[in-house]
């Protein structure tokens, strides 16, 4: 049956977009080639500009401008790394087709740029009136002499002009392909809910011609599960942190289990960017504009770079917390402070991301309350000073660790205790904690993992 030649062709390519002979590699430890890929093109215009005085511009050529930025500035801040952009023109790619992009070049990172959209709501206005004629229906007589009259008269009624209304929304936000527990994911895969969509009105959707029900596709799935969602999400978070340090509104690390189908079938940590929405005035405006371009190529960028450096272990935070320093290890009689005063039992908060970030901001008066944070006894937070403006840190909760954070007053401020608030974003949750320490007593809390 001819019907039957489509699926095994798309098997076929979709077995060579994973390299098979290393599947059971642990994941890159050094990050050689950044693959960029600009969202949509050609044919595939993706979402575009509709409410009344848009734009009118095409996420095709939004990704494509952001993405040549991004490009660039990867180069000029990561001058060892090779960055590979799917296109430089304006080009139509299926999504397998971009995935097999990224896969052949041995991508180690895949950045997605797209724009987000939403259904629009349609509205109306009063543009004019109109005099229009009707009639007014009496009756004489009785019986067989009753008769219809017909009575004209002018009414005025309003002549309407019907408009789309732009988007509320905005803002950027970050998307992993969500793979909790590999029975989930394949669940989701499995059970052919695929919903083929990343945004609201469906104008992004991808459509997926693999078939994951295939033995091969179950392998793969649960490969990309074990390797890529953590990493995936922590350079996610880091993405989000950026942006918000633009000042733009971040909306945070999304998971889909299904839908962000080239997420999945790339093999290599992958995360794709919804810059703004396309049909919000502001987000048009400032994706359409080389300074909103640049700004998100460098917050993405700076994310890349921390990823990059947290991956390879060159900064000095990702050192701190991999280098895991236990009480019994420091042996050369230079206990960590905190050592010497007691600590409170610490309240338990339960976490479901395994990258948390959390902000430090003075809780109440600023009175220069300085602290320092331990974090599984490594130092992570060195004499800062606590101000309404947070001091961001992210942590990562792993298994078989205490996830033990510990917060030890460097003084008592002028107004002792030495407090802070804690606000820690967890996925799309935050939980506030409040601490507080003196010099003879740090304060504790300690992280579990949600199953
Ligand atoms: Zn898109």
């Amino acid at each position: 049956m001819p019907r039957n030649k489509v699926p095994f062709l798309f098997l076929f390519a979709a077995l060579h977009l994973l390299i098979l002979n290393d599947l059971f590699a642990q994941g890159p430890k050094f990050i050689k080639t950044i693959v960029v890929d600009a969202g949509h093109g050609g044919a595939d215009v993706g979402a575009t500009g509709q409410y009344e005085n848009s734009l009118q511009s095409k996420e095709k050529d939004v990704t494509l401008a952001i993405s040549m930025k991004l490009v660039d500035e990867l180069k000029k801040q990561l001058p060892g790394v090779t960055v590979v952009p799917t296109r430089t023109t304006d080009i139509y790619q299926s999504p397998t087709e971009k995935a097999k992009i990224a896969n052949q070049f041995k991508g180690d990172l895949f950045l997605c740029v797209h724009a987000d959209s939403g259904p629009l709501k349609r509205d109306r206005r009063q543009i004019d009136t109109r005099t229009v004629t009707r009639y007014k229906i009496s009756y004489t007589g009785k019986g067989k002499k009753r008769k219809k009259i017909k009575t004209a008269y002018e009414v005025e009624e309003p002549v309407y002009e019907y408009f789309k209304r732009p988007l509320t929304r905005s803002g950027t936000s970050v998307w992993i392909f969500a793979a909790h527990k590999t029975s989930d994911k394949l669940k989701a895969i499995m059970d052919g809910d695929e919903n083929f969509e990343i945004e609201a009105g469906g104008i992004d959707s991808v459509e997926s011609t693999f078939d994951f029900n295939s033995p091969e596709g179950k392998i793969i799935a649960a490969i990309y599960a074990k390797r890529f969602q953590e990493r995936s999400d922590r350079l996610a978070t880091m993405v989000n942190e950026e942006v918000e340090n633009t000042g733009r509104p971040a909306l945070g690390v999304n998971q889909r289990q299904v839908g962000i189908w080239v997420l999945q079938a790339t093999n290599m940590p992958a995360i794709l960017i919804e810059t703004g929405f396309i049909n919000n005035p502001e987000d048009e405006r400032y994706i359409n504009s080389e300074a909103g371009q640049q700004e998100l190529a460098v917050a993405i960028t700076k994310a890349v770079q921390r990823y990059k450096a947290q991956v390879e272990g060159t900064n000095n935070y990702d050192k701190i917390q991999t280098a895991s320093i236990t009480r019994k290890e420091d042996g050369a009689g230079t206990l960590p402070a905190f050592e010497k005063r007691s600590t409170k039992t610490p309240q338990v908060i339960a976490v479901k991301s395994k990258t948390i970030k959390v902000d430090f901001y003075d809780d109440g008066d600023i009175d220069n309350d300085i602290i320092s944070v331990y974090f599984n006894n490594a130092l992570v937070v060195d004499k800062k000073s606590l101000t309404a403006n947070p001091h961001s840190i992210v942590l990562n909760i792993e298994a078989g660790k205490p996830n033990e954070l510990l917060l030890f007053a460097d003084n008592v401020g002028a107004i002792p205790p030495n407090t802070a608030l804690m606000i820690i974003t967890d996925g799309n949750s935050r939980h506030e904690v409040r601490l507080s320490a003196d010099m003879k007593n740090n304060d504790s809390v300690k992280f579990e993992l949600k199953k």
